[in-house]
């Protein structure tokens, strides 16, 4: 084990502190119950934010507030060795991938909590609560000030834009000592590095017509389907772990008719900022040449035009081991088992490109 890790696993008052958030469980619990049941959609995150609010006030945080952008935050200065020191930011994320419509009550099996969301990341944000109530109930001593949010935007088109406006010029969280992100349950997986996502809308839109009377019209969803099959033979590089799929498609109104629209929606993800960018570059060429070779072939009866759209952007950030505060070896959960350190997890990204010092 890490030797700053065996140290702190010494001290008194990790013990006091571990003791109290066993008896303080139950309320954890109860709280991660009551915030899963407030439905928090991508970008209708409000009335868990402000109930969130709420217990970031009862369990003794400092400066509580909503950002522009709908993050809540919550400060613990009091006490802190170097008050005005760069804080250490620990988040969870208020949103989940679930719509609106989703019934959220959460239902009980066993000693199971069953519940749309219930740990990603209903268990964070549970987490950062009873974080917040063991600090000021059992008051280690802290070399810095503590930063607690509940970011917005985390999930699909959302886009990270809760974790981005923390790290904006002059945010609170700009210049951070170190940055956690608590996502999802379960003690056996520590992530140090961001995995990049990169995503696009190709849309095509052309004259359209009747299917007979127009016959060589060019036709959207055939150019589309020539630039799938070009996407799908990108070569991409394994070993730093790239992916691509399309996930969604749509266009035309009727099945005798040429379309004028057509659009696909895809995702390219890698460890590596190079490689997102080089399959940026290649998508864009593909689809270009699929749509030319559309066009040539046309009676011409008008054109297909492309547009390739950036729908998302979650760049790629390793964390560098050396200069890294994240210790060699991994300290023991509470069930005794090592956790296993993994790169890379999407919430780390927007620090890690931010100028973070990691
Ligand atoms: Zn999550």
């Amino acid at each position: 084990m890490d030797g700053r890790i065996r140290a702190l696993l010494e001290r008194p008052e990790l013990a006091r502190a571990r003791s109290f958030l066993l008896e303080d469980d139950a309320r954890t619990l109860t709280q991660q119950r009551e915030l899963t049941e407030i439905a928090a959609p991508s970008f209708g995150e409000a009335a868990r934010g402000a109930r969130f609010a709420e217990l970031m006030k009862e369990a003794g945080l400092e400066d509580v507030e909503k950002d522009a952008e709908g993050n809540v935050l919550g400060w613990l200065r009091r006490g802190a060795t170097d008050v005005q020191g760069a804080p250490l930011v620990v988040s969870a994320h208020l949103d989940t991938i679930f719509p609106p419509d989703t019934d959220v009550r959460v239902r009980q099996e066993g000693d199971r909590l069953i519940g749309p969301g219930i740990s990603d990341d209903g268990r964070g944000l549970a987490a950062l609560l009873g974080l917040a109530r063991v600090l000021r109930t059992t008051r280690p001593p802290l070399a810095r000030p503590l930063l607690l949010v509940a970011t917005v935007g985390e999930e699909g088109e959302g886009d990270l834009r809760g974790v981005r406006h923390l790290f904006r010029q002059k945010g609170p969280a700009r210049g951070a000592h170190a940055f956690l992100s608590i996502d999802g349950a379960g003690l056996s997986l520590v992530v140090t590095g961001g995995l990049g996502s990169r995503r696009f809308r190709v849309s095509a839109s052309g004259p359209g017509g009747h299917s007979w009377v127009d016959w060589g019209t060019p036709n959207p969803i055939h150019a589309l389907g020539h630039a799938i099959a070009a996407f799908t033979e990108l070569p991409l590089r394994e070993e730093l772990r790239t992916t691509l799929s399309v996930g969604r498609r749509s266009g035309g109104t009727s099945v005798n008719a040429i379309p004028q629209e057509a659009w696909v929606e895809l995702e390219v993800r890698s460890e590596s900022l190079l490689e997102l960018d080089r399959l940026d570059a290649e998508i864009s060429s593909g689809a270009e040449a699929a749509i030319t070779a559309v066009n040539r072939s046309a009676n011409r009866r008008g054109r297909v035009v492309l547009a390739v759209d950036v729908i998302g952007d979650r760049p790629a950030g390793p964390m560098r081991p050396r200069r890294s505060c994240v210790p060699r070896s991994p300290p023991p959960a509470p069930s005794g088992r090592p956790p296993s350190w993994r790169s890379p997890r999407p919430t780390r990204t927007s620090p890690c490109r931010s100028g973070f010092r990691q």
